[in-house]
């Protein structure tokens, strides 16, 4: 496991970065570069901060104690991962799981991201977010595929409790993003990111939306402000309020109201979307709430503006929210109101809402960090060595082996396999569990789960094969399968199929199956 490596790595390291490394803080650390300060953050900090030296000079110097724990794995989480690894902090990464979406956050549930900078080309939600991972990584953040149940603040240091890990950590970021509140109608997750989106400033220009009518669910301020945004793009938006009236400010709603492109439709809820023929959405079934009246109403795209929900349930009110449960940071800053919390992201802009936003808010909340343990003499943990990324030479395939045919590659002995002729192999030939793992190109979350099933696959090697079908590849077996949505797990036993596992789950859940279907 990732922690347990890097624990044996930092093991008897427990030389603490003190004041007097003047070389350390005044100068040479690449974060300190990355700040481009001429002075001593430390000096200069310890002055206008006293009270944080008195508040956590009690209880750290604790050779088991992270300097820096990351709980969030969207851009916000991974970019303070890059820059407190470039600063030597060695940060540990709670990525999160199921809690508050997968990991890689919002983006891994798109498709093309236009709007990155560095990207001209665009680039797939999820493919960013491997990079932005990959990046953390190789700078030496330690990330684990866990999410937060619970943080102690109340004792220094902090306690952080994930699913299987419980750490202690001298300081705190938290970068665990909002959820976009879905409708949840039946066929959400066929249209999902193909006709439906939770973000029309992210997805109106698409292709798929251009000229066409277009429909906006919400009655407040994000929704008429998509409404009107969309103007921009669709032939036509239809704004569905559910209520008899819009929430939205005053102003928006003079906006929406006077623009001919759009039509409020009050008292209308949405009761699912159809395809046309060619299986794209078309429109939608309404229902008037007053009358009881039902109406198809033809349109090719549909934006939710109903909301977010922060993630913020597992602090248990130890950091200071707002209503709607956002976190409440000063001065626009990344600072919480517990000295060493630091938040960024989506957990606590309630305007901005983009990856490179976030990614911004994610490199402010690091530098604080690092000049809030670097004041506080709290760097207790360091990197064994300064690590030079390692460049990676991709491997060559032995050439005997690019020569071979699927059916002379096929070895019915092996653990885990690919593709439809490998099912079928081992779906008649095969005695063992057989666990088949639904994916497509584009699915973020798929890219989540195939880790996690590998390592399981791993704890039953000899009893189980593991196959991966990608749906675009081999339709025709997702169709007799009956799979609608990616990823889906299926678990065959004796032929029989046993299990149907839409979505990503807790590793225990595919253990469990697994472990009562072995003979
Ligand atoms: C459909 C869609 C399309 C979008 N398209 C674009 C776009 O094209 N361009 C753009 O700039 N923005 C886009 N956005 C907005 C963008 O995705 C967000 O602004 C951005 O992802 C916010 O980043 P974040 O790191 O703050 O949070 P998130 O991306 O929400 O990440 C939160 C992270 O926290 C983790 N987490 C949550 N709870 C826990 C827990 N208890 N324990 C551990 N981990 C936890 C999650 O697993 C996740 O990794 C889009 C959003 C959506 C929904």
């Amino acid at each position: 496991m990732n922690l347990a490596r890097n624990h044996s790595r930092v093991s008897g390291q427990n030389s603490r970065f003190s004041h007097n490394r003047s070389s350390y803080l005044c100068g040479e650390s690449d974060f300190n570069q990355v700040l481009k300060t001429s002075v001593c953050k430390t000096c200069r900090f310890q002055n206008v901060n006293r009270r944080a030296v008195s508040v956590v000079a009690e209880a750290t110097q604790d050779d088991d104690v992270e300097n820096l724990v990351i709980i969030g794995s969207g851009p916000a989480g991974y970019t303070a991962a890059i820059y407190a690894s470039r600063a030597s902090l060695s940060p540990l990464v709670f990525e999160g799981y199921q809690a508050g979406g997968v990991r890689g956050g919002q983006l891994m549930t798109t498709t093309e991201v236009e709007n990155f900078p560095g990207f001209p080309e665009g680039i797939t939600g999820p493919d960013l977010m491997d990079r932005m991972r990959q990046q953390a990584e190789r700078w030496g953040s330690n990330l684990l595929l866990e999410d937060v149940e619970s943080v102690d603040l109340s004792v220094r240091p902090f306690v952080v409790k994930g699913t299987e890990t419980t750490v202690k950590a001298n300081s705190l970021i938290i970068a665990t993003g909002a959820t976009a509140k879905r409708l949840n109608i039946p066929s959400e997750h066929v249209f999902w990111s193909r006709g439906i989106s939770a973000c029309a400033i992210c997805d109106g220009a698409s292709p798929l939306f251009k000229d066409q009518e277009l429909a906006v669910v919400g009655g407040g301020d994000t929704a008429t402000e998509e409404a009107v945004y969309l103007t921009k793009y669709g032939k036509h938006v239809h704004l569905l309020v559910r209520g008899p009236t819009m929430r939205a400010s005053k102003a928006m709603q003079e906006r929406v109201l006077a623009n001919p492109k759009i039509t409020v439709h009050l008292n209308t809820a949405i009761e699912d979307a159809f395809a046309d023929k060619k299986g794209a959405m078309a429109g939608l079934h309404l229902i008037n709430r007053e009358s009881g009246e039902k109406s198809d109403l033809p349109v090719r795209g549909l934006f939710y503006g109903i909301g977010h929900n922060p993630n913020s349930g597992f602090l248990n009110g130890q950091v200071e929210l707002d209503e709607a449960g956002y976190v409440k940071v000063k001065e626009g800053g990344p600072w919480t109101n517990v000295e060493g919390v630091f938040s960024a992201g989506d957990l606590h802009d309630i305007e901005w809402r983009q990856a490179i936003t976030a990614a911004g808010s994610g490199c402010q909340a690091a530098l604080a960090a690092e000049r809030y343990l670097t004041a506080n003499d709290l760097v207790v943990k360091q990197p064994t060595q300064k690590e030079e990324p390692k460049k990676e030479t991709p491997k060559e395939e032995p050439k005997d082996k690019k020569d071979m045919s699927i059916e002379e590659e096929f070895n019915v002995y092996a653990d885990k396999h690919r593709g439809q002729y490998a099912l079928r192999k081992l779906y008649h030939e095969s005695d063992r569990l057989l666990t088949v793992l639904y994916t497509s190109p584009t699915c973020g979350p798929c890219r989540s789960l195939k880790p996690i099933l590998n390592k399981v696959v791993d704890e039953y090697s000899g009893k189980i094969h593991l196959v991966e079908i990608d749906i675009a590849e081999d339709p025709e077996i997702a169709q007799a399968a009956g799979v609608n949505g990616t990823p889906t797990v299926q678990i065959f036993k004796n032929k029989d199929r046993i299990a149907n596992l839409p979505g990503v789950k807790m590793k225990n859940e595919y253990r469990k199956l697994i472990e009562s279907n072995l003979e």
